[in-house]
């Protein structure tokens, strides 16, 4: 049965490049979101089995969403996907409780791997 992603990114193209990778794979997008707040308020409405969360973004970013989410859904899980590649960035990631990062430019296997992962 293919896993439900709901994907949370502002910038357009990398919504289509996530789209792409994981198209024909056991991975099916559900829900495109462009801001942490738009995840925050769809997460409830999807239920999707991950997450992938841009972190800069306008308003929020998806540091705070992520946590947001997760603390009204511990079980969440939340794969951050961001240029941000800097080891307080992993520590802060891994402390709110997210199940893995993936730093951009990412490739269909970096994300595949991460994806196992987080839902193993
Ligand atoms: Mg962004």
């Amino acid at each position: 049965m293919s896993k439900r992603i709901m994907v949370v990114d502002d910038s357009r193209l990398v919504r289509v490049q996530l789209g792409d990778i994981l198209e024909g794979t056991e991975y099916e997008i559900v829900a495109y979101c462009r801001s942490g707040e738009d995840a925050i308020e769809k997460y409830d409405e999807v239920k999707p089995d991950l997450v992938t969360m841009d972190i800069i973004m306008q308003g929020m970013d998806g540091m705070d969403a992520a946590a947001q989410i997760l603390k009204e859904h511990p079980d969440a899980r939340i794969v951050m996907v961001s240029s941000l590649a800097y080891d307080d960035t992993y520590e802060m990631a891994k402390t709110i409780g997210a199940k893995g990062f993936v730093d951009k430019p990412f490739h269909q296997e970096q994300l595949i791997r991460a994806f196992e992962q987080a839902l193993s």
